[in-house]
C-alpha cells in the first residue's frame, strides 16, 4: 500500500515549509511539530520520506556507509575504495517511545564476546536512520534514558555502545523529527533545543478546507494506490525541486548585512546561546535555495526566525509559544541594510505563513485575576500566582522501581551499578564479573580446551543499577478563607507553581486536590501535563470554611486509585495548609485521624505550612507529625533559602 502523498495534504503551509527546508538542509537539525491529536501531523512526516533523494550506500554494509566517504570505524568495515555500491531510497525510521535501549542503539552479544572473542553487534534503530530521517511520535513521552541517548547521538553524529569493556561505534547522522501533543506534557529543554525548527499545527477552522481533508482521506482509504497515482506527478515535481535546492544550498551566500540582521533578531528575542543564530542562518540559506536564489534576503530571515526562534525563547513551560510579529518586524527593520531586494519572493510551494498561523491562543496574564463575581459563597475570589522560583528537592523515602525520572532513588536499567541481580533475572546490562564467576566452576565439566571461557546463556548475570525515578507529586491545597489575605494566597500559589515547575523537570506526574467551603475536590487527576496543573492552580477560587479532613481523605482516595493504575510510580503527598480545620464538628481531630490513615499507607508526605503572624498555633507541625511527614515553612520552599540557611549555619 502506498503512503499518503505529501502533496495531497491540505493546508498546514508552515509545517510543509519547515519539513521541506529541513530536507533541503539536514544541518538545520530537524523539526518539532506541536499540535493536538488528529491534525495529520504524523501523516505529513511519514509522507516526507518519499520526497527525499535516494542515498548511495556500500553494498552489504548494515550501517549505510557512503561509498565516497565510508566511516573508518564502521563495524562492517573497513571498506575498500573501490567497494561495490548501490542507491536505495532515503529511509524514515520510527522510534517508538517505549523502545528498549538495545533496540535503539543496537545490541552486543556478551555471550559470544566472552566465549568466542567475537564482537557480535546487531545495529539498532539509530544505525537504520543514518543519512535519513528519525521520527519520534509523542516525543514528549520518550523515556529519559532514551532522550539522553538521542541527545548524545545527535550531538556527536555517532552512536557508541559500551558493554563491560567491549566498545562499538558507528556514524549516525539523521534529521530528527518529533511530533507531540503539548496537552500531554512538555519536552525537556535540552531536547527542545536539539530541534532546529518548531511548528504549531491546529485543525483548520475553515469548513471548505475541512471538507476537502475528509474527501481526500476517504478517497485514499478506498483506493490507496489509485489515489497516490493521481499525485505521482506532483510528488515527482516537488522531489525534483527539493533536490535542486539541495544542490544550490552550498553556493548560497550570507552577506555580513544578513548575518547582522540575524544577530539583531536573535538578540531582540533574548534567545540563549549561539545555536539560535546558527539555525536561523542555515534555515534562511535553505529558504533562499528553495526560492532559487543564491543570496539571503530579509524575507528568508523573516521565515527562518518564525520557525527557529519560538521554542528557544521560552523561559518556562507555562509560557505560550510563538513569537511576536511586531517585535520581529522591528528587529528586522533595525538591522536592515539600505538597499534591499524585492521582499515578496516566495518559494514554489510556499503559501507564506502569516502572523498567527500557529493558531495558538494569546498568552494569558499570570497575574492578578479580577474577583470572580458569579455564584459562589461570599468572599470567594481568585488570586494569581507570582513568578515561580527554583524549589528545593523533596524525595520519596527508600528505593523505588518506577519510571525513569529525576526525583527519588530507584532500581533502573541505567545508572550506577550497585550489585548483581539474582540468577535468572534478565534485565538491563550484563555484569561481567558475576557472569565469569557463574561460569568458572563449570569449565571442566563443559570440556573447556581453548583459551576462551565456556559460557552458557544461563551463566549471564545482570547488573543491578541504581538511578532516579519520577514520582507522582500529589498536591493537597487548602483554598479556604483561613488562607487569609490575598498576598498569602499569592505566596501559596507561587510555591506550588515552583514545585510544579520542578516536577516538570524531574519527569513527575502531578495531581491537585483542593479543599474549601463544604468540600474537597480533585481539581486535576494525576497527569504528566504540568501545564494543565498550572492553569488549574491559576484559576483556583478561594474562600469559605476549611474541610481539612475531607481534603486528606480525598487525597488518600486519589492515591489508592493511582496505585492500582500505575503501581510502580511512588507518590509524594504535598499538603499545603496552616493545619487549621473549621468545617463540621471535631474538625481538627477528624483531620488528624485522616492524617493517621494516610500515614498507615506508607506515603511520604510533606506539610508546607502557610501559617504566618505573631500568634501561631503550630497546627501545621502537629498535622505533619500525624502524617509522619516533613514539616516545612512555606517561605523555605525556595532552594536559595536552604542554601542561605546552610551558609548561615556554617558561618
Ligand atoms: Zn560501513
Amino acid at each position: 500500500m502506498r503512503p499518503y502523498p505529501f502533496t495531497a495534504i491540505v493546508g498546514m503551509a508552515e509545517l510543509r515549509l519547515a519539513l521541506v527546508l529541513s530536507a533541503i538542509s539536514p544541518a538545520i537539525g530537524g523539526v518539532l511539530v506541536r499540535g493536538e491529536k488528529g491534525t495529520a501531523k504524523s501523516t505529513m512526516v511519514r509522507a516526507l520520506a518519499g520526497l527525499l533523494p535516494g542515498v548511495d550506500v556500500v553494498e552489504g554494509c548494515r550501517f549505510s556507509c557512503d561509498p565516497a566517504a565510508p566511516d573508518p570505524a564502521c563495524p562492517d568495515g573497513p571498506h575498500a575504495a573501490d567497494v561495490a555500491a548501490h542507491r536505495r531510497p532515503a529511509r524514515l525510521v520510527e522510534l517508538p517511545v517505549g523502545a528498549a535501549e538495545d533496540r535503539v542503539v543496537g545490541s552486543l552479544d556478551l555471550e559470544r564476546a566472552l566465549s568466542e572473542g567475537v564482537t557480535d553487534y546487531q545495529p539498532g534503530l539509530l544505525a537504520g536512520a543514518h543519512r535519513g530521517l528519525l521520527y519520534v511520535d509523542e516525543v514528549n513521552l520518550l523515556h529519559d534514558h532514551l532522550v539522553d541517548t538521542l541527545l548524545d547521538a545527535a550531538a556527536m553524529g555517532r552512536v557508541t555502545v559500551e558493554r563491560e569493556g567491549v566498545s562499538v561505534s558507528h556514524a549516525a547522522r539523521f534529521v530528527l523529527i518529533g511530533t507531540m501533543n503539548p496537552e500531554e506534557g512538555e519536552l525537556r529543554p535540552q531536547l527542545l533545543d536539539r530541534f532546529g525548527l518548531t511548528v504549531e499545527v491546529a485543525s483548520s477552522r475553515d469548513a471548505a478546507q475541512r471538507v476537502e481533508v475528509v474527501r481526500r482521506r476517504l478517497a485514499y482509504e478506498a483506493a490507496p494506490d489509485d489515489f497516490a497515482e493521481g499525485y505521482a506527478d506532483a510528488e515527482a515535481a516537488l522531489a525534483a525541486d527539493i533536490a535542486a535546492a539541495q544542490r544550490l544550498v552550498p553556493s548560497v551566500t550570507l552577506s555580513d548585512d544578513a548575518l547582522l540582521q540575524i544577530a539583531e533578531v536573535c538578540a531582540a528575542f533574548e534567545v540563549d546561546g549561539m545555536r539560535a543564530d546558527i539555525v536561523t542562518a542555515r534555515t534562511a540559506a535553505a529558504h533562499a535555495a528553495w526560492c532559487g536564489r543564491d543570496t539571503v534576503t530579509t524575507e528568508d530571515i523573516r521565515v527562518a526566525a518564525r520557525l527557529a526562534l519560538p521554542h528557544r525563547r521560552r523561559r518556562n513551560p507555562f509560557d505560550a509559544p510563538g513569537i511576536d510579529e511586531e517585535q520581529l518586524e522591528e528587529a528586522l527593520r533595525d538591522a536592515e541594510p539600505p538597499e534591499q531586494g524585492p521582499p515578496d519572493d516566495e518559494g514554489p510551494d510556499d503559501d507564506g505563513p502569516g502572523p498567527g498561523s500557529g493558531g495558538e491562543p494569546e498568552p494569558s496574564d499570570a497575574d492578578g485575576q479580577p474577583a470572580n463575581g458569579q455564584g459562589g459563597s461570599a468572599g470567594e475570589r481568585q488570586v494569581g500566582a507570582g513568578s515561580p522560583y527554583r524549589a528545593r528537592l523533596f524525595t520519596v523515602d527508600g528505593t523505588g522501581s518506577g519510571a525513569h525520572g529525576r526525583r527519588s532513588r530507584a532500581v533502573t536499567d541505567s545508572g550506577r551499578t550497585v550489585g548483581v541481580r539474582p540468577a535468572g533475572v534478565r534485565d538491563g546490562g550484563a555484569h561481567l564479573l558475576a557472569t565469569v564467576r557463574a561460569a568458572a566452576p563449570h569449565q571442566l565439566s563443559r570440556g573447556r580446551s581453548g583459551p576462551g571461557l565456556v559460557v552458557r546463556p544461563h551463566d549471564v548475570r545482570y547488573a543491578l543499577r541504581e538511578g532516579k525515578e519520577g514520582n507522582l507529586v500529589l498536591f493537597c491545597v487548602d483554598a479556604s478563607g483561613s488562607m487569609g489575605a490575598r498576598s498569602r494566597m499569592r505566596e501559596v500559589k507561587s510555591a506550588v507553581l515552583s514545585l510544579l515547575l520542578d516536577a516538570y523537570q524531574r519527569r513527575d506526574k502531578v495531581g491537585l486536590v483542593t479543599f474549601r467551603a463544604a468540600q474537597a475536590e480533585v481539581a486535576l487527576p494525576p497527569t504528566i501535563s504540568v501545564d494543565a496543573a498550572a492553569s488549574r492552580l491559576e484559576a483556583l477560587p478561594t474562600g469559605g470554611r476549611t474541610p481539612l479532613a475531607e481534603g486528606l481523605l480525598r487525597a488518600a482516595e486519589v492515591l489508592r486509585v493511582e496505585s492500582l493504575r500505575d503501581p510502580r510510580r511512588r507518590p509524594l503527598l504535598v499538603v499545603v495548609t496552616d493545619g487549621r480545620a473549621t468545617s463540621g464538628p471535631d474538625a481538627v481531630a477528624r483531620a488528624h485521624t485522616a492524617a493517621g490513615l494516610l500515614a498507615g499507607t506508607g506515603v511520604t508526605s510533606v506539610v508546607l505550612d502557610c501559617e504566618t503572624g505573631r500568634m501561631r498555633l503550630g497546627l501545621g507541625a502537629e498535622l505533619a507529625a500525624h502524617l509522619g511527614g516533613e514539616h516545612v515553612a512555606l517561605g523555605d520552599v525556595a532552594a536559595e533559602t536552604l542554601t542561605r540557611e546552610v551558609k548561615r549555619r556554617a558561618a
